[in-house]
């Protein structure tokens, strides 16, 4: 068993002292409980321990656990993420629980969301996802290709974009991730520039469990925890 509410103060407390060796402000910086294939129990837990940002990779996994915890009735709501790759035709499902969409990596997507948020008549607060370190496994934008996809989706009024994601390769060594974070506060610093329509980048979403006190040091604003809180996955 792991000890959830212990877990949830270490996190927090590295992540602080993370943004304070970078001439930080902890508070900028929020920890995004990853819950994916974790018990309602477990995610209950970790809100209890004071987390209300909460991020699921799957659709209909999470849509399942944002029905059952709304009924919960928890104060704070919830902030559901959504940070695994979406497929087109599960949109509609998705812009019923998420509050802000990490993975959007393609145009086809962003017509797809652009096109449900016009029915619902709401916008759609978005990061876009880039592959900095060019694994064939990742999904998400080349880096040269982040600034015209940018302009393209500048035109779509209903999409909010507020920052950009990554997914650092996995290694052993955290330290190895920190060109890759590094890179991504490049390009939102570029992106920004731009100063495009519906385009802010205000959110870094970058670091995992086992980098992100790097990720932090080089300016995430979201990281995306599971392992550190819950333990190891077992499927
Ligand atoms: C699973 C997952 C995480 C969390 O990974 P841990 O190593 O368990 O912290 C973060 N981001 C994404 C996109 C994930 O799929």
């Amino acid at each position: 068993m792991s000890n959830i509410p212990a877990n949830v103060s270490a996190v927090r407390s590295l992540a602080a002292e993370a943004a304070r060796r970078a001439g930080r402000d902890p508070a900028a910086v929020t920890v995004i409980a990853v819950t994916k294939t974790r018990s309602v129990a477990e995610i209950e837990q970790v809100m209890a321990a004071g987390l209300s940002h909460l991020g699921e990779n799957r659709v209909q996994e999470a849509r399942n656990k944002w029905q059952t915890i709304a009924a919960l009735r928890p104060s704070p709501a919830p902030t559901w993420h959504l940070i695994g790759s979406l497929q087109t035709n599960k949109v509609r499902a998705a812009l019923e629980f998420a509050d802000l969409i990490h993975s959007l990596d393609r145009f086809s997507l962003a017509e797809a969301l652009q096109r449900g948020a016009a029915i619902l008549e709401r916008s759609v607060p978005c990061l876009v996802q880039v592959n900095v370190s060019g694994e064939s496994s990742k999904h998400g934008l080349g880096p040269a290709e982040l600034v015209p996809f940018l302009r393209q989706v500048a035109a779509l009024p209903a999409l909010q974009v507020q920052g950009l994601m990554t997914m650092a390769p996995a290694t052993a060594d955290p330290e190895a991730a920190r060109p890759v974070f590094r890179r991504l506060r490049e390009l939102a610093a570029e992106a920004a520039a731009l100063g495009l329509p519906g385009v802010q980048m205000t959110h870094l979403s970058m670091g995992m469990s086992g980098d992100y006190t790097v990720a932090v040091e080089e300016g995430a604003t979201l990281i995306r925890v599971g392992t550190a809180l819950f333990g190891e996955r077992s499927n």
